[in-house]
């Protein structure tokens, strides 16, 4: 049984927004437990930057509705209050201190002082507060953007594509902090990337976007069930086992080392798929099943959609 639409951190339904050129997004519809860690996925161009501005009330849907923390965007635009974001570079004042920037920003919003104090521990950023930020690496640069989004104290932190441009120590860096923070204060939050991996160990949910569309949506756990399997082959002749299945609807690889054959195909189709390769005139000498890894399912899922027939 879902949730009641309160224990959502961020719904939307059936979102739609074109632009002139073409592309957006449509249909999406987005499910965030409130709790969660979400990694909003797919590759550049999918549509995330465009949903996330939507959802931050930075572009208006031309179709559908949004529901933050409970309260609809449209009806009830001050629930963005209760919302940390960083969309894009983060704008600083590089020949101020990180502090200073966080303190022009906390007497802005009427915040209270103790924050940019909190802001800093979270963020790891304390022992470089009062160094310009214009000397800042770009992760630190990226910490200090989150640590702008939370001085507020935020209930949910949307964040587009925070580790675009940082290196793997940086990337680690970020992952470690957001992980613990998220762990520590319970808040949800939303982070975009064009990674799997990158939010894979952090992540409790995923939204895998591609073409403006949701492909999936769940747990990390639903995923991993998602995955489908494939069938590797060794045929003789193996010309003729690869005219065959792509002839029946089979999108088949081969092997660029070895003539294996691979498909997208169930353990239960293996029978019939070999008598009918039989009947062919195609003789299968091995066989070995293997089941996709969670990166696979993601290139699946954002490449063309290789769906295999049923043998009839
Ligand atoms: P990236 O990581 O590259 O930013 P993304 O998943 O965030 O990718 P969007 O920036 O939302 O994707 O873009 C989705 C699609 O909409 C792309 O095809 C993009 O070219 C197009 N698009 C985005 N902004 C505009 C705009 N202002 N005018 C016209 N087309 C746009």
């Amino acid at each position: 049984m879902p949730p009641a639409s309160s224990s959502w951190a961020i719904r939307t339904v059936k979102l739609r927004k074109h632009y002139r050129g073409g592309q957006g997004i449509q249909q999406v519809s987005l499910q965030v437990p409130r709790g969660s860690i979400y990694g909003f996925l797919g590759p550049n161009g999918a549509g995330k930057t465009t949903t996330i501005r939507l959802l931050l009330g930075l572009l208006q849907p031309e179709y559908g509705s949004i529901e933050l923390l409970g309260q609809s965007l449209q009806a009830r635009p001050n629930v963005l209050a209760k919302v940390g974001a960083l969309v894009e570079a983060p704008s600083l004042y590089p020949h101020l201190s990180g502090r200073r920037n966080l303190e022009i920003t906390q007497r802005l919003r009427g915040v209270a002082r103790q924050r940019v104090a909190d802001v800093l521990d979270i963020t790891r950023l304390a022992a470089a507060a009062d160094r310009r930020v214009g000397e800042y690496s770009l992760g630190m640069r990226q910490r200090l953007g989150i640590a702008l989004a939370l001085l507020g104290s935020p209930e949910l932190l949307i964040l587009d594509e925070p580790t675009n441009g940082l290196d793997p120590a940086g990337i680690a860096d970020l992952r470690q902090m957001l992980h613990k923070f998220a762990h520590d204060s319970g808040i949800t939050i939303l982070v975009s990337s064009h990674l799997l991996a990158e939010v894979e160990q952090i992540a409790t949910h995923v939204g895998i976007l591609h073409g403006g569309e949701l492909r999936f949506q769940g747990s990390i756990d639903e995923l991993r069930r998602h995955s489908t399997s494939r069938v590797r082959l060794l045929c003789s002749p193996p010309e003729q086992a690869a005219t065959w299945l792509n002839q029946n609807g089979f999108s088949c690889a081969t092997g660029t080392t070895d003539s294996w054959l691979t498909i997208a195909a169930e353990s239960r189709q293996v029978p019939r798929l070999i008598q009918h390769l039989f009947d062919a005139g195609v003789t299968v000498q091995d066989l070995a099943l293997e089941q996709s890894s969670l990166e696979t399912m993601f290139f699946e899922l954002t490449g063309d959609p290789t769906t295999a027939k049923e043998v009839a």
